[in-house]
């Protein structure tokens, strides 16, 4: 029975302590975190990355620590299940450091440096003059949070692939130097494009904590609608009857990330679906405040269940911190495995390895009484 049963594969993602998450990673991540938890056919395992928010926060760590319970109540909202999935704290995994150690002797400085994510975060954060070691090397060490649960999956936004694409580089050099020992990762990413990197408020970056231009989870329903109504359209639809473009235009971007037929019927039974509202806007006399009502309609509807979680999560502290401590000793007992795993791929496992002892010296005086003769020779 027990080997016809369908092995469960391992999925991996996590998010940093830098701030609230929001409608970015919503569409980008949590989504499909949560249907592949609730499939059944996977193990999820999702951390919160502090140490990878230290990495270019350092000088501030108390932004993260304040932020860790931020960021588990918003998963907790959004319903992520810690009976379904594991949920842990990167930092209280230390056998997360040393695979980071042993991964960093496979890259190369210049491969790290040419990393289109970094190289992008790099000029965000104003990196460009001096960039910490720690920042530059992050995706080696997201190699061994991903390596150390042999997670086969990463649901993520496209911003991931770039590291999944080293991550996978340093799993095959380790597995052809030492021998198969690790699990090579994949991303998973939304099916719509849209999804995979949704754009700001402001229209034109990427969503993010950073970058000032969110709509968080948990906001309240007045800052919604003050965040959707002053969003960034088409600059050249001044007038309701002048022709728009729906491509460059974050609301109809948010509409295709977000709305369904059903939301239509709901709040705009004269369109059928986003294609008609599209094509009536490209012809001209669909004003910005009627789209901008809608997609604030839609977007109040699709969090207002997710708050009202957050809230009841937000009166049992003890519960979330007590989870976060539970799930990071489940996580810790993984990590240990495979870190062992790894140790005796690379042969430091020294005090086990019975050949490697006898291999160079053979013991003479096995027969002598050693403690004895090992005083007596100190003397
Ligand atoms: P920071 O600004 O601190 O880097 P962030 O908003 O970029 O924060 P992360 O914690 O870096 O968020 O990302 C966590 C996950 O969410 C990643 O898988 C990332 O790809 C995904 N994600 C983040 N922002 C977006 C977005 N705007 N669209 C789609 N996916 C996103
Ligand atoms: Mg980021």
């Amino acid at each position: 029975m027990e080997n016809m049963k369908e092995e469960k594969q391992i999925i991996l993602t996590g998010d940093r302590p830098t701030g609230k998450l929001h409608l970015g990673h919503y569409v980008g991540s949590l989504r499909n975190r949560v249907a592949m938890q609730e499939s059944g056919k996977y193990i999820p395992y999702i951390f919160i990355s502090d140490l990878q928010a230290l990495t270019d926060n350092a000088r501030d760590s108390e932004k993260i620590r304040r932020n860790l319970i931020e960021v588990a109540l918003d998963y907790l909202a959004v319903g992520i299940d810690p009976k379904k999935s594991v949920i842990f704290v990167q930092s209280q995994i230390p056998e997360l450091a040393e695979l980071t150690m042993y991964y960093m002797n496979l890259v190369t400085l210049s491969r790290l440096q040419r990393n289109p994510t970094i190289k992008t975060e790099i000029k965000e954060r104003g990196f460009e003059k001096s960039v910490p070691v720690g920042f530059l090397t992050y995706p080696i060490s997201q190699a061994a949070d991903i390596t150390a649960f042999d997670a086969r999956y990463v649901p993520g936004g496209e911003d991931q692939e770039p590291i999944l694409e080293q991550d996978r580089e340093i799993v095959r050099t380790f597995n052809s130097i030492y021998g198969e020992t690790l699990v090579e990762p994949y991303l998973i990413t939304p099916d719509k494009d849209i999804c995979k990197r949704l754009p700001g408020t402001d229209g034109k970056n990427k969503m993010s904590k950073s970058l000032n231009n969110c709509i968080y989870l948990s906001d309240e329903p007045e800052v919604i609608q003050k965040k959707v109504m002053s969003m960034f359209t088409d600059p050249n639809h001044l007038r309701v009857e002048d022709p728009g473009d729906v491509e460059n235009n974050a609301v109809f971007k948010y509409l295709d990330a977000l709305c369904t037929d059903e939301h239509f019927q709901k709040y705009l039974p004269e369109y059928k679906n986003l294609e008609e509202l599209k094509a009536h806007y490209r012809r001209g006399g669909l004003g910005d405040v009627k789209i901008k009502r809608f997609l604030n309609n839609v977007i109040q509807e699709t969090l207002a269940p997710i708050r009202e979680r957050r809230h009841y999560y937000e009166q049992h502290i003890d519960y979330v911190y007590d989870m976060l401590e539970e799930g990071s000793k489940v996580a810790r007992q993984k990590a240990a495995e495979v870190l062992k795993r790894v140790r005796r791929a690379i042969g430091v496992e020294y005090f086990e390895d019975m050949e490697l002892r006898h291999s160079i010296y053979t013991n003479i005086d096995d027969s002598m009484d050693f403690d004895e003769s090992h005083k007596r020779r100190g003397r």
